[in-house]
């Protein structure tokens, strides 16, 4: 790890955060939203997805922003690949980090997938074999690990059960996380200590949602069982934005801002990434972002002004 940070934030707004926008953004702006991102020190970033367009139309344009992607030997980029065509233009688009996603709910996977939990993996496992032939790190998402929409509450063991299969698989990192943010401190360190009786502790991240405001209580108790990266977004990008109310990823500020108020070294220049989350909201989106922190940076800023 970086000497200059004790945490390490996973950006995964410009991939979680704009398919989930109504309007697409231009790929020149994403590639200024990376060159941002890496600029206030993020050191790892979510890039795009190589879904199909038909599927999320937003992230069509992902092979072409990989080409113009700023690269840096301080950031290090991912993207989503969820299958052999897929992986085929994950790999002209040479990305170090494959990152995979399997709901630990069987419902939530069969409702979104249209496939079971053991249908996905198994698709998934030659694309794993070849990522791995080619040095590809796979970071593999085990989702809905604190609560399913269909299925309610869910178990650690059966979140374990999913676990336990993307380590067999060859997970260079798995990334606990709670979709829904329906999770509670106690089931964070329950997920967590479970998690680390089978895999490395460092490398588990966790990719909480707000959607009940427990995402920084719960990312502090990830925090004191040993997790030391974390998935954030910037001003919280990825809310539904047809569902009032509904809350998207924690904000990448929050998380900034309380870590560093804490002590804990980010690495990331949190008035740096304020002027960027007021840009994307001003000038690109046009829409105002649920992030606290940005929110509070800016309401004083402007009553500066004014004084
Ligand atoms: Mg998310």
């Amino acid at each position: 790890m970086n000497i200059d940070r004790d945490v390490t934030l996973y950006e995964v707004g410009p991939r979680d955060g704009l398919q989930n926008e109504p309007d697409s953004v231009a790929t020149e702006i994403k590639r200024q939203l990376l060159e941002r991102l890496i600029a206030a020190g993020i050191p790892r970033i979510e890039m795009t997805s190589f879904v199909s367009p038909k599927w999320i139309p937003k992230l069509a344009d992902a092979d072409d922003l990989a080409k113009i992607a700023p690269r840096s030997e301080t950031v290090s980029y991912s993207a989503l690949t969820p299958n052999q065509r897929g992986y085929e233009r994950f790999q002209q688009a040479k990305i170090p980090v494959l990152a995979f996603v399997v709901s630990v709910s069987e419902t939530h996977n069969k409702k979104n997938l249209n496939r079971s939990v053991d249908e996905h993996l198994e698709a998934f496992k030659p694309i794993a074999e070849q990522a791995k032939a080619d040095g590809v790190a796979l970071r593999m998402y085990a989702s809905t690990c604190c609560g399913c929409p269909y299925e309610g509450r869910i178990s650690t063991s059966q979140a374990m059960q999913v676990m336990k299969r993307l380590i067999s698989m060859g997970a260079d990192e798995i990334a606990i996380a709670d979709s829904l943010g329906v999770g509670t401190p106690s089931q964070i360190r329950d997920l967590v200590r479970a998690a680390a009786t089978e895999f490395p502790v460092e490398k588990i991240g966790l990719h909480l949602h707000d959607t009940y405001g427990r995402a920084l209580v719960n990312l502090m108790a990830g925090y004191e069982e040993g997790i030391r990266t974390f998935d954030a977004s910037l001003g919280g990008l990825g809310g539904c934005p047809y569902a009032p109310g509904a809350s998207g990823n924690l904000a990448t500020e929050d998380v900034v801002d309380l870590f560093e108020g804490e002590g804990i070294r980010t690495g990331v220049d949190l008035n740096s990434l304020v002027s960027t989350t007021l840009w994307l909201e001003n000038d690109v989106l046009k829409r105002p972002l649920p992030g606290r922190v940005f929110r509070a940076k800016a309401a004083k800023k402007s009553g500066d002004q004014e004084k």
